[in-house]
């Protein structure tokens, strides 16, 4: 996870370390290599530009200058101006105290969210609640088979029907009809419509969706593979939905760093889980310390 960022940080900290006194000037050089590492990172400009501010704010005052280890003071002020970027957050969703809530999933296609339907449900199933998963993506007709596959192997229910003469609001009111059936489904997640690209017909879609479902919950499935672009998606999905929470994806691959720093100062938006694998297990909570502490390795 974002080898090339931590690995540029250590570089751009580890100079502060050499030539023992520290003045402002060579505090402002080394922090202006850690700028560089992100905006390497594919972390927006204006971002990476005022978050260097914020620490060089606070790294060339006397107590930094006059600490014994001044090197590592600055480590920590960069650590916690890390966490604030990412956080704070709650990890996880608030659900109903009774009945059933639902959750709508989001996100462009490909991006992992019929994958995160199933990691969510499997997690939300071990937590000892009752999930059931709802296939609304019409758009791409592999997306029921692949989420009905996925609850036989997250064992929940799952309500699936032809994409032939039927919309994504009929589907999402007929599984949660389905699930009050049911009985003891405690919570829907509703697997709704991805593109390619963000278009007027696919916003139009989700909004339906959630005007006539009032999902509990909004969730954005956030490739963090395409880093400004995942950011700025995650910004016109808010925008028509207000979202409610962001599902970082592939953070196991050969990710920058950019989407996982910068989703939440963009979007206001707070990243709840991360996605670390292919397999049905690999979602984690995500916690704004933890991963500013590899991020700096
Ligand atoms: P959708 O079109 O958004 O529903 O995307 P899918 O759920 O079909 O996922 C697209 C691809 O991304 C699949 O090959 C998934 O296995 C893969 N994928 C999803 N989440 C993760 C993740 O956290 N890590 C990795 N490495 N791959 C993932």
């Amino acid at each position: 996870m974002f080898e090339g960022l931590t690995s540029n940080l250590k570089n751009a900290l580890s100079g502060l370390a050499r030539g023992g006194k520290l003045t402002e000037g060579n505090i402002r050089d080394g922090l202006r290599e850690v700028r560089q590492a992100l905006l390497e990172a594919d972390v927006n400009y204006d971002i990476a530009t005022s978050f260097i501010e914020r620490v060089t704010e606070q790294a060339v005052g006397e107590k930094v200058l006059k600490a014994v280890r001044p090197d590592e003071q600055i480590v920590g002020i960069v650590h916690q101006e890390l966490i604030n970027l990412m956080g704070p957050v709650e990890p996880g969703f608030s659900f109903k105290p009774s009945g059933i809530t639902v959750i709508m999933m989001c996100g462009l296609q490909g991006s992992g969210k019929t994958t995160t339907c199933g990691k969510l449900a499997r997690l939300l199933k071990e937590q000892g609640r009752e999930p059931m998963l709802v296939a609304a993506d019409l758009q791409r007709p592999a997306a029921i088979e692949q989420l009905k596959v996925i609850a036989g192997q997250v064992d929940v229910p799952v309500h699936a029907e032809s994409p032939e003469g039927t919309n994504a609001v009929k589907v999402c009111q007929n599984g949660l009809s389905q699930a009050k059936k049911l009985g003891n489904v405690d919570t829907v997640i509703l697997d709704t419509a991805g593109r390619l690209h963000i278009d007027q017909e696919l916003m139009q879609e989700l909004e339906q969706v959630e005007r006539k479902l009032q999902p509990d919950q909004v969730v954005f499935a956030c490739d963090a593979m395409t880093g400004q672009d995942a950011v700025n998606s995650a910004k016109a999905f808010n925008e028509a939905l207000e979202l409610d929470g962001v599902i970082l994806t592939k953070l196991d691959g050969d990710t920058r760093g950019g989407a996982a720093l910068t989703v939440k100062e963009v979007t206001g938006v707070p990243i709840k889980y991360i996605g670390v694998g292919e397999a049905l297990d690999r979602l984690e909570p995500f916690h704004p310390d933890r991963m500013a502490g590899r991020i700096l390795g």
